[in-house]
């Protein structure tokens, strides 16, 4: 009623999702909320910017935000705000191209990898980790957006509450007269991958209006305009390919034909790829035996996985390789040519937990990832706090929370975990549906978290702690072995377009490879360049030959023509040595450990970095030129390394299955997010229908039960939000302390009677001091009075 959406608990944040844009995130408010102290001022979003920001500089930690809440409840919303605020913090004013690329990768990222769905207009379908690195004086430095897990949205579209990535909507309702005919545009219903699905229009939406916003945002993060025009011819040909369908040739045999050969051409036009190869591809599988090739047609349904199966490689390759580029052009060099120490903010937005009414391999996925991150919410706020008063000793009635490790236990515990007898059912190729029901039933027949439906249905019920969701295992093992099938990718290698076969690969390197060496060619140029101007300064002479050769032998088609992945590699290693050999004696140092210490990609990279439009002129700074030997390189551990980190990049495996790439990429995040100090923002939905300023009771109670909100106002008005360590303690207060105080139990004890503090709201342990919030803000205030 109020418009107060922000509420804390303790130091947590809890966002009521408004539906409604709310004038509170204007400079007055970045402002208004820059160094203050929490719960000084109305609960806000940038109030947990700020606090973990100068946490950050203060204590000298990485920081992190986590932000949960089911589907629609506004997770990427106040991530949005977050890094705003997290990039304003820094500015103060002036605002460096960093900044620029930050708040541009957000709606490029999104455009790509959100959809509408019925639960949300722009709900997530992938994962993001955020990081903003600063440096120690608090100045933005770069960041890194890691897209983790993979993204849960099928691009041929089979569940009717789930639309497609917006960038095509926004493609076909915003391309120029010019741009529809080269790339054969129609209307969205005419597409197959866009008329699956329920159509919602949103009110006041202007399609239109986004594309624009997206081309902008894409030039922000430095697309120019030549890889936006690629970008979207790749597109279409997606959306052109799934128009493709099929017939049976005669009533008699299986082999079949395209029913509308004329989309062909269109197809192999903006893929550049040969017609005929297209077409055999689309309806013949090719292989291999016994030194024997087989070509065999392809049944009917088979070639419409194969179809869906190359537009989603397509897509996924794109997605990669804009999360690949985002991230290179946000990472910024400075800290590798000067050595400093960095430190980082990190937010996190994943998908939120969902339940539709048919939910697949997706759905199991996403809420398994919700279910990680509610664990750990628990261990911060529960399990290891109160673990902490225990072994300090200091009285406590112990509070109970939901523990869901049973249920990630079911889902991924090693060997008998649903996910691993989906990853064994995945590689028996006479496993059906319900041999993996069977695998399900036979090993968890007591499990209380997992049921079957009473009625014969092809599905499990999992009780999530958000709730029971029922999935049907249709396609579940199909979708978890979803790869790029061989013959798709020799077809796509074989485009024209160096765009499109350099972004496909054999191997999930292939689009890392295409960045290299593009960059690994201005490298050079930067290198010769600036070997020569420093040549020059110092004898007058211009003879920087040895790397003039370099590049005679390096140009760059050469790389791109290579015949196969073997060759390629092995005439980059060649050149790489050289110019190691050659350029590195041109820098100083430090920095020649610096340089090789990272992998043989990462100078060429370092050179994209800064030069992002890829000028091939001289970038590097002055300082790196001093003439220096090599003596704590030999040139043979030099090359040594080199060899080694191309044999890394080379190395060919199975891949893995899509759960387990999953659980991995989860596993990872969990890493990090373990090195830093966390803050919660818990966001919550105040109504199904996405209506603005409606509050369903019922519904907010229920996240408020699920999410353990109960538990957590118990343990914050009981707990202790403030701690230190003695040590830490009479550093911080050591103002109001005597001089040359001992930090000891008896010693606080003292000091805090003879200040009057609260007894009840302070405990002395065995190592640490536990305040309240309010009885550290009153020593606060005693140290201001100072
Ligand atoms: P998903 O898990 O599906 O990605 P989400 O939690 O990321 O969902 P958002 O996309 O952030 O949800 O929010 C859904 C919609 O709610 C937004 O598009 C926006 O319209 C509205 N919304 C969310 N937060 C706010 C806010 N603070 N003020 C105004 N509107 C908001
Ligand atoms: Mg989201």
């Amino acid at each position: 009623k109020h418009e107060k959406i922000y509420t804390y608990v303790g130091s947590i944040l809890i966002v009521i999702n408004p539906f409604k844009f709310l004038p509170i995130y204007n400079p007055k408010y970045v402002k208004m909320y820059d160094n203050h102290q929490l719960g000084k001022l109305e609960p806000h979003i940038y109030a947990v910017a700020d606090v973990a920001y100068h946490a950050m500089l203060q204590r000298r930690k990485n920081q992190c935000i986590v932000i949960s809440g089911e589907s629609g409840s506004g997770k990427t919303q106040s991530t949005n705000f977050l890094i705003h605020h997290l990039t304003a913090l820094s500015q103060k004013g002036f605002a460096s191209g960093v900044e620029q690329i930050i708040l541009g990768a957000g709606p490029v990222l999104e455009a790509f990898g959100n959809a509408k769905t019925a639960h949300n207009n722009n709900s997530s379908r992938f994962g993001k980790f955020i990081q903003v690195n600063y440096q120690e004086t608090g100045t933005v430095l770069g960041a890194v957006k890691e897209s983790h897990m993979t993204r849960m949205t099928q691009i041929e579209g089979q569940k009717r509450e789930i639309a497609n990535y917006h960038v095509f909507y926004y493609l076909l309702a915003g391309a120029s007269e010019e741009e529809r005919l080269a790339f054969h545009l129609k209307q969205p219903e005419e597409y197959h991958y866009l008329n699956q699905q329920d159509c919602f229009t949103v009110e006041g939406e202007d399609l239109r209006h986004d594309f624009e916003r997206l081309q902008l945002a894409m030039e922000m993060v430095g697309f120019l305009p030549k890889t936006r025009r690629q970008i979207f011819s790749l597109l279409s040909a997606i959306l052109h390919l799934g128009n493709i369908c099929y017939k049976k040739k005669t009533y008699r045999d299986d082999s079949i034909d395209i029913c509308n050969p004329e989309v062909l051409p269109i197809v192999s036009e903006l893929l550049e790829v040969k017609e005929e190869m297209l077409f055999e591809a689309l309806v013949t599988r090719k292989t291999v035996t016994v030194g024997e090739k087989l070509v065999l047609p392809y049944k009917l349904a088979e070639a419409v996985t194969v179809r869906n199966s190359m537009a989603k490689s397509l897509y996924s390759a794109l997605f990669d390789w804009i999360v690949f580029r985002i991230n290179h052009a946000l990472l910024n060099s400075k800290d590798l040519e000067q050595n400093i120490k960095t430190l980082s903010i990190g937010v996190l937005d994943i998908f939120g937990f969902e339940d539709y009414e048919n939910n697949s391999f997706e759905q199991f996925c996403i809420n398994f990832a919700n279910e990680r991150l509610q664990h750990y919410f628990n261990q911060h706020i529960f399990k290891l706090e109160q673990e902490e008063y225990r072994t300090e000793d200091i009285s406590w009635h112990n509070i109970d929370y939901i523990d869901n490790s049973c249920c990630i236990n079911l889902i991924s515990k090693k060997p008998t975990g649903l996910l691993h007898l989906l990853d064994e059912e995945s590689n028996f190729p006479q496993a059906t549906n319900q041999t993996l029901l069977d695998k399900f039933k036979h090993q968890h027949e007591d499990n209380s978290y997992i049921e079957f439906p009473a009625v014969m249905e092809p599905a499990f019920i999992i009780k999530h702690y958000a709730g029971k969701v029922k999935y049907g295992v249709k396609d579940f093992r199909e979708k978890n072995t979803d790869h790029m099938r061989p013959d798709i990718v020799a077809l796509l290698r074989s485009s024209k377009n160096a765009f499109i076969s350099g972004m496909i690969g054999l191997d999930p390197v292939a689009v890392f490879r295409w960045a290299v060496l593009r960059a690994f060619f201005r490298a050079m140029v930067a290198f010769r360049e600036a070997g020569k101007r420093h040549i020059q300064r110092k004898t007058g002479r211009d003879t920087a030959s040895g790397l003039s050769d370099t590049m005679e032998r390096c140009k760059e088609e050469k790389y791109s023509k290579a015949a196969n992945t073997d060759k390629l590699y092995h005439r980059l290693h060649e050149d790489v040595v050289h110019l190691y050999t050659w350029g590195l004696p041109w820098m100083g140092e430090r920095n020649q450990n610096l340089y090789a210490s990272r992998s043989l990609a990462q100078l060429p990279l370092i050179f994209l970095m800064r030069n992002k439009n890829f000028k091939p002129k001289p970038v590097l700074p002055k300082h790196l030129l001093e003439v220096n030997s090599l003596k704590h390189l030999t040139r043979l551990t030099l090359q040594d390394r080199i060899t080694k980190s191309l044999l890394h990049l080379h190395k060919k495996k199975k891949p893995p299955s899509i759960s387990a790439q999953f659980q991995a990429s989860l596993s990872k995040l969990m890493e990090t997010l373990d090195q830093a100090e966390p803050y919660f923002v818990k966001c919550i939905r105040s109504n199904a229908e996405k209506l603005p300023l409606r509050f369903n009771d019922a519904l907010v109670l229920r996240q408020l039960r699920y999410t353990g909100m109960l538990e957590t106002v118990r343990i914050r008005q009981s707990g202790y939000s403030c701690k230190y360590s003695f040590q830490d303690f009479v550093s911080h207060f050591h103002v109001l302390l005597p001089r040359n105080i001992i930090p000891s139990k008896f010693n606080i004890q003292d000091f805090f009677r003879k200040v009057n503090l609260n007894s009840d709201n302070y405990q002395v342990g065995k190592t640490m001091v536990f305040l309240k919030e309010q009885e550290r803000q009153h020593l606060q205030d005693l140290l201001h009075q100072e």
